[in-house]
């Protein structure tokens, strides 16, 4: 269990990251369900409570999502439902079970980047922006590339598109980490393939998601990319499965993923 020293509420996001920046043990806390499980000795603990930022809303062509917001909201709110055939509540519906998902916050599930996350790997399929405060805003993609910095992640920003999309996950049983997790997607005939649970942290299959914009998609095509996917992609092995099974697992999801969208 971690210990923290001092809890602090600050009023305003300046206020939130001076405090995160003054001292090396001064730490923010989502839910805390994950630093729980930890032995971490948080000198501030930094409440992000009075910030306002557990909201959804439409704002300029984006559905915005603070920091804040628990993986429940995400999962049961109904603009997030309408769009993208709702590939985010579905990505987040078997993390563990509702009270767990009433608790554990947006914010820190992307700020982690966790490798095992479910809901990376969906927002990596879609048009996403991360807001942070010290850093700025930025693509997903980059986010997940730059090596981790003290920041505060404050907003995450998702275009808001007649994107189509799916998601799939293989669990060895109910609740536990994906063994791989797949989402597909697709916008005016450009797809993007995003794996994670590798497990590493999720990535996109840049040659297979182009392979797939191409040309007429016919069934032995579907296999060849889907194939393509499980090859450039790199696959690890922990005590969930092999890299061997992972990989042969991502070309199945791929496919299913594919053919969803489709239909
Ligand atoms: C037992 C267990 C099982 C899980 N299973 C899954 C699963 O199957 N799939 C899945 O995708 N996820 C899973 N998770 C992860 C979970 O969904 C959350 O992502 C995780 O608990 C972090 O959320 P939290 O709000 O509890 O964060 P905390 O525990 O409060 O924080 C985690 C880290 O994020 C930092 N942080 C928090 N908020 C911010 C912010 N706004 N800006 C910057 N840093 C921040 C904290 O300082 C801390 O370092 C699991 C977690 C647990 C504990």
């Amino acid at each position: 269990m971690f210990t923290i020293l001092d809890l602090v509420q600050p009023d305003n996001l300046a206020e939130a990251y001076q405090i995160l920046s003054d001292k090396q043990n001064n730490t923010i806390l989502g839910g805390c369900a994950f630093l729980k499980m930890g032995k971490k000795r948080i000198n501030k603990g930094i409440d992000l409570t009075n910030l306002n930022l557990s909201y959804i809303q439409e704002k300029d062509g984006f559905i915005e999502i603070g920091a804040m917001t628990s993986l429940r909201e995400l999962e049961t709110h109904p603009l997030v439902k309408e769009y993208y055939n709702g590939v985010l509540p579905k990505s987040v519906r078997d993390i563990i079970g509702v009270q767990f998902r009433n608790g554990v916050t947006v914010g820190a599930s992307v700020y982690s980047k966790y490798g095992f996350s479910d809901l990376i790997t969906a927002l990596l399929s879609l048009d996403t922006e991360v807001e942070l405060f010290k850093a700025g805003r930025m693509p997903l993609v980059d986010f997940l590339a730059r090596p981790k910095e003290k920041d505060l992640l404050v907003r995450l920003w998702i275009k808001k598109t007649m994107r189509q999309a799916t998601y799939l996950s293989f669990r060895n049983s109910a609740s536990d980490y994906s063994v791989l997790n797949v989402a597909v997607s697709t916008l005016d005939n450009r797809w993007t393939i995003a794996v994670g649970a590798r497990p590493s942290r999720a990535a996109i299959a840049v040659s297979a998601s182009a392979m797939l914009s191409q040309d007429v998609l016919t069934s032995e095509k579907i296999e060849k990319v889907a194939q393509r996917a499980s090859e450039e992609i790199s696959f690890g092995t922990n005590t969930r499965g092999t890299a061997t099974y992972r990989k042969a697992l991502c070309k199945a999801l791929v496919k299913r993923g594919i053919m969803e969208v489709l239909a």
